[in-house]
């Protein structure tokens, strides 16, 4: 399969040399010089679960590649997603199947400006990647990799992708319900991610507090109440719980909003909390843990300097 990865961070990386591995025709797309720069200088560094690899593969940015492609995995964070479609638009085919795996709320909708429904294909990952330097990145898991077709009479297309990451060793699994995947992904993002960034600590402190509990359930149902306005249904008391296992299964592990403060990059907070609290305005409901979670996070954007 001939398949461009449309921002070649962390996972972007980690995916792209899976799928090269696997014997796929694999090109990487991106922004960012130094990262380009690396990769075509000294190939790409890859750890895979503790395993170190060297590879050359294709990278550039969109602009520079004029080929058309099988499939597209984009991996920009949310906020790059509609530039990262304006800027590959000349790679697409009426065929070219896109997939998305980004965390976040409404990419879906942006996706349908640029590319029919019948090529959309959404999905959630548990992958795990890092990037350690321009060039250098880390992958780790066994996933799966959960997709769904946007639209539920094309699922063939969406197959093959699907049989050819699990070709590939990444686990790749057709959903039945890939909506609510998405919206109980970003559950465990808008309690754990926003709030380990705020309070400085790692999954296991954030558990350990006596304020948890009500912290989550008081999230958990504001995101509820606006899955059910888009026919999802999110039993709050189910949620908090796959949130105690997934903190139990974490442990010591700090979130990636975290590490974007860290690194002093922008988060995608208005993709989690931020939909949440803005819907929940207008569709007239309180939300109340959503909407000062949002603002606080923006507020430590502003003291780190983060634009
Ligand atoms: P990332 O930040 O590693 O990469 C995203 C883009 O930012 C890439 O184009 C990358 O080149 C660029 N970038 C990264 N560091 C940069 C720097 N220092 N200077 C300039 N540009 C830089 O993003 P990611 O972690 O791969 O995440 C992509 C999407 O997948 C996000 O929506 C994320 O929430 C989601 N996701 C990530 C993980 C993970 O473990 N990383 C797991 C599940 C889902």
């Amino acid at each position: 399969m001939k398949i461009a990865i449309a921002g070649s961070g962390a996972l972007g990386c980690g995916f792209g040399y899976m799928m090269q591995k696997g014997g796929n025709d694999v090109t990487l797309l991106d922004f960012w010089e130094e990262h380009i720069k690396a990769i075509k200088e000294n190939g790409l560094s890859v750890t895979v679960n503790g395993k170190e690899d060297n590879v050359i593969i294709p990278v550039g940015k969109p602009e520079e590649i004029k080929d058309t492609f099988d499939t597209i995995f984009i991996f920009t964070k949310s906020m790059g997603l509609r530039n990262m479609l304006e800027k590959i638009k000349h790679m697409l085919t009426e065929e070219t199947k896109v997939v998305c795996l980004l965390n976040g709320l409404g990419h879906a909708d942006t996706i349908s400006e640029y590319i029919p429904k019948k090529n959309i294909i959404m999905g959630t990952t548990v992958w795990t990647g890092g990037l350690d330097a321009p060039g250098k990145t880390h992958f780790m898991g066994e996933g799966p990799v959960e997709v769904q077709n946007s639209d539920e009479n094309e699922e063939e297309g969406t197959r093959q992708v699907v049989k050819m990451m699990a070709d590939c060793g990444l686990n790749g699994i057709y959903s039945q319900n890939v909506h609510f995947t998405t919206w109980r992904k970003a559950c465990v993002n808008g309690t754990m991610n926003a709030l380990c960034s705020l309070l400085d600590c790692n999954i296991k402190q954030l558990f350990e507090t006596s304020q948890i509990d009500e912290l989550n359930h008081g999230i958990v149902s504001e995101f509820s109440r606006i899955a059910e306005t888009e026919g999802i249904k999110l039993d709050v008391e189910e949620i908090v719980n796959y949130l105690k296992a997934t903190a139990e299964k974490v442990g010591g592990h700090y979130p990636s909003m975290h590490q974007d403060l860290k690194n002093k990059r922008p988060t995608e907070i208005d993709f989690l909390n931020g939909v949440v609290a803005k819907e929940s305005e207008v569709k007239g409901f309180e939300a109340p843990y959503c909407k000062q979670i949002t603002q606080l996070i923006h507020a430590k954007e502003d003291i780190l300097g983060i634009k």
